[in-house]
C-alpha cells in the first residue's frame, strides 16, 4: 500500500467455476481495436468509468426520489476511487444502480447498439480504426483494456432480489460468477494493469486526472479517502462564470464525447418557465455514417438531480443531434418516464426550447458565417427535416435554409432571404433546379432561360430539396417553382440571336413532330410547341404536372413506389436554333432520317429532365445517326 491510503476492502474470492462465455463477435472486435489502434490518451478510461458510475448514481437518487424500493436504501451516493501501486491496481466503486445477471451479459458482454457490426466493419475496411472514428463511435467500458491485464467487475443491483456478482475479464472472454459475500450495492470494477500502465495506479497521477473531470460528477468524488470535489451543476452558474475550455470539459465528461464542440447554447429563463439549459452542438453528424451510433442526447434535471437520461418529447426529433442537459425547476421530480412525454409541462418546454435554439442558429449564422457554413454541413440535413415534420417550427426554420445557386460561386450557398434581396422587379416566384450536382444542373437545357434574364435559381442538389420546399410552399409571399415547369410566365423574351422559324413552318414542324413521337417509351407527350424561353438548347422536355416534378418522380421511383400517372411532357423546340431549322428541311428531304433525329432531340431532351427511363434504345439509335452522319462525307 502507499501514501497511506485507507485499504480498500479485500476483494471476496469468487466461487470458482470453470464457466467462461466468449465474448459477442463485436466486443471481441471492437476490444482488438481498442487494445491495438487506441494509443492516445489512455487515461479517458478513467472518465469513462467514473462517468458511468456516476450515471448509475443519477439513475438510483432518481428511483429513490421516485418512491422505489432500493436495496440499502441508505446507502451514501458516492464514487470511491482506490489505488495501491504496490500491487498495480485502481479500484473505482460507486453505490449506484449495479447489475443484475443479465444486464451485466447484455451492457458489457455485448453491445446492443444496432449498426456496431457494420461500424466495425467499415473501419476494418478503412484500414484500420482512426482515432476519430473510434471517438465518435465510443467504446466506453471498454476502453478500461487500454491498460488493464485484468478487470473484475463486483456488482450487486438494486432490486431487492438482487445476487452479488462477479464479472471477470482478461479482455479476452468473460465469466460471470456468483459470490457468497455480501456486496454493497452498486459497482466495484478492479482493475489490474499491465506493467508498462502502472502509472494509473499512483495517487498522484490518478489525482490529476479526476481533478479534470470532477467538478462535473454530479456526487462526491473521493480519491483514497480524500474528497475531490463540492459538487456543483455548470448548467446553473450564470454564463460568465464559466470559461470555455470548462464548457468543452463538461461536454466530454457529460456527454461522453470525444470531439470538441462545434457551438454551445446556455441560456438561464425564469419564465414562462424555469429553465437552465446548457446544449452542445456536435463537430459532426454521427448519423451521415448511416449507422445508428450510441448517442447521448439532452438529459432532463430537475435541481441538478437527473430525471430522465434520454427524455422522449423535450425536444422535437429533428433536434436529436444537440447533447447536454435541461434542468427545469418547474418539474415534478417523481414523474414516470412514461407519463412525462404526455405533461403540459414538458411540450411547455419543448416550445421553449426549440425556439430558443432556433434563435441561437439564427444568431450563429448572422455571427460567424464560416462556423454556421460547417453547421449547416452536418446538421443541415435536420433543419430541412425540421421543415418537413416540424409544423409548429417550420416556418422559422425556413430562413436556416441554404443552397447553391446560379448567383453563388461553386461551393458557395445563399439563404433565402438573400435570393429575396436580389428579386427582379417582376420576378414572381422562388425558381429551383434539381439535379445529382451543380455541374449537371448547369449542363441541363432549363437554366439558360432564367440566366438570360438574370433571373437567380436555386439548386436542388440534395434528394430532399424538392420535398422541403413543397412542404414551405412559400417564402415571403413568394412561392417556390420548378424551373423545369411547362407553364412558366417568365414575362419579357431574352435577347435573342438568330432569325426563327416562320410561323407556318414552325407550325407544322410541330404537329409532325407531335404525331412522329407520341409513343416513344412510357412518357406521355402532351404537346409540341415553342417559347422564347430556350437560348442555346433546341429543345427541353418540360413537366406539365405541376405538383409531380421530375425529381420527385425519381425519388418515388426509388423508393419503389411509382407516381400515379406515367410523367406527361410538353417538348418545347427553340424556334432559333440550327439544329431545329435542319430538321425542319430534313423532313422534306430524308423524312426517314428526319424522324430518327427528332427522336434523338427528344431523348436527349428526356435524359436532361430525368426522365429517360431506359437509355438501351437511345444507343441503337445514335448508331443509325452516325452512320449516316459517317456516310454523308
Ligand atoms: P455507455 O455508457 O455509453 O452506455 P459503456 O460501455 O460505458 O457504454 O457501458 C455500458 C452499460 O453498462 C451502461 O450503459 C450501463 O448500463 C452499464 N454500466 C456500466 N458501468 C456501470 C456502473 N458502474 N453501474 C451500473 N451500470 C453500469
Amino acid at each position: 500500500m502507499s501514501d497511506n491510503t485507507p485499504a480498500p476492502t479485500p476483494a471476496p474470492t469468487p466461487v470458482p467455476t470453470t464457466k467462461t462465455h466468449a465474448f459477442q463477435a463485436e466486443v471481441s472486435q471492437l476490444l482488438d481495436i481498442v487494445v491495438h489502434s487506441l494509443y492516445k490518451d489512455r487515461d479517458i478510461f478513467i472518465r469513462e468509468l467514473v462517468s458511468n458510475a456516476s450515471d448509475a448514481l443519477e439513475k438510483i437518487r432518481h428511483l429513490q426520489l421516485a418512491g422505489e424500493k432500493v436495496h440499502q436504501p441508505d446507502a451514501v451516493l458516492e464514487i470511491a476511487i482506490t489505488t495501491d501501486d504496490a500491487a498495480g491496481t485502481i479500484t473505482i466503486s460507486d453505490t449506484g444502480v449495479g447489475m443484475n445477471r443479465d444486464e451485466l451479459v447484455a451492457n458489457i458482454g455485448t453491445i446492443a447498439h444496432s449498426g456496431t457490426k457494420a461500424f466495425l466493419q467499415a473501419i476494418k475496411e478503412n484500414g484500420g480504426a482512426n482515432e476519430n472514428l473510434i471517438g465518435r463511435f465510443g467504446v466506453g467500458f471498454f476502453s478500461v483494456f487500454m491498460v488493464a491485464r485484468n478487470v473484475a467487475f463486483y456488482t450487486r443491483s438494486w432490486h431487492a432480489d438482487g445476487e452479488n456478482l462477479c464479472w471477470q475479464s482478461d479482455g479476452s472472454g468473460y465469466s460471470i460468477e456468483t459470490l457468497e459475500s455480501e456486496e454493497k450495492r452498486g459497482s466495484r470494477i478492479v482493475i489490474t494493469l499491465q506493467d508498462e500502465f502502472k502509472e494509473f495506479a499512483t495517487a498522484s497521477r490518478v489525482k490529476d486526472i479526476l481533478l479534470r473531470y470532477s467538478k462535473y460528477v454530479p456526487v462526491p468524488l473521493l480519491l483514497n479517502g480524500e474528497k475531490l470535489n463540492t459538487v456543483q451543476a455548470i448548467w446553473l452558474k450564470n454564463k460568465s462564470e464559466v470559461s470555455a475550455a470548462e464548457y468543452k470539459e463538461f461536454y466530454k465528461f457529460h456527454c461522453h464525447a470525444w470531439d470538441e464542440p462545434l457551438e454551445w447554447l446556455h441560456f438561464n429563463a425564469d419564465a414562462p418557465l424555469v429553465i437552465n439549459a446548457l446544449l452542445f452542438f456536435p463537430s459532426e453528424n454521427t448519423e451521415k455514417t448511416t449507422f445508428a451510433l450510441p448517442t447521448r442526447t439532452v438529459s432532463l434535471h430537475c435541481r441538478k438531480i437527473l430525471v430522465d437520461d434520454a427524455p422522449r418529447g423535450l425536444l422535437p426529433d429533428w433536434l436529436r443531434f444537440l447533447k447536454g442537459v435541461v434542468d427545469s425547476a418547474d418539474l415534478p421530480l417523481n414523474i414516470s418516464r412514461e407519463t412525462m412525454q404526455d405533461t403540459a409541462l414538458v411540450q411547455k418546454l419543448n416550445r421553449v426550447l426549440s425556439k430558443r435554439i432556433i434563435k441561437h442558429i439564427e444568431e450563429v449564422a448572422r455571427r460567424d458565417a464560416a462556423l454556421y457554413d460547417k453547421f449547416w454541413r452536418e446538421f443541415g440535413i435536420f433543419i430541412k427535416e425540421g421543415i418537413v415534420t416540424d409544423h409548429i417550427n417550420r416556418d422559422a426554420l425556413a430562413p436556416l435554409l441554404r443552397y447553391e445557386s446560379s448567383h453563388t460561386e461553386p461551393g458557395k450557398t445563399t439563404s433565402l432571404d438573400e435570393y429575396i434581396s436580389r428579386l427582379k422587379p417582376d420576378q414572381k416566384a422562388i425558381y429551383h433546379l434539381t439535379g445529382h450536382t451543380r455541374a449537371a444542373i448547369e449542363n441541363g437545357p432549363y437554366l439558360e432561360a432564367f440566366k438570360a434574364r438574370g433571373i437567380e435559381v436555386l439548386f436542388f442538389t440534395d434528394a430532399t430539396d424538392d420535398f422541403v420546399a413543397n412542404h414551405l410552399n412559400s417564402f415571403k409571399e413568394k412561392d417556390f417553382a420548378d424551373a423545369g415547369q411547362a407553364d412558366l410566365d417568365l414575362g419579357d423574351t431574352p435577347a435573342a440571336t438568330g432569325e426563327p422559324l416562320p410561323e407556318k413552318r414552325l407550325t407544322s414542324l410541330c404537329e409532325w413532330l407531335k404525331s412522329e413521337l407520341t409513343n416513344t417509351g412510357e412518357i406521355q407527350l402532351t404537346a409540341v410547341g415553342t417559347g422564347n424561353r430556350l437560348v442555346d438548347s433546341p429543345a427541353a422536355a418540360l413537366n406539365t404536372d405541376k405538383y409531380v416534378s421530375a425529381s420527385m418522380r425519381r425519388l418515388l421511383k426509388s423508393m419503389n413506389r411509382s407516381s400515379e400517372s406515367a410523367p406527361s411532357v410538353k417538348l418545347e423546340l427553340n424556334p432559333r436554333h440550327s439544329l431545329i431549322h435542319k430538321l425542319d428541311n430534313l423532313r422534306d428531304t430524308d423524312p426517314a432520317f428526319a424522324r430518327l433525329v427528332a427522336e434523338q432531340i427528344f431523348a436527349n431532351a428526356l435524359l436532361a429532365a430525368g426522365l429517360l427511363d431506359n437509355p438501351r434504345d437511345m444507343t441503337a439509335r445514335i448508331y443509325e445517326i452516325l452512320e449516316a452522319a459517317a456516310s454523308r462525307k
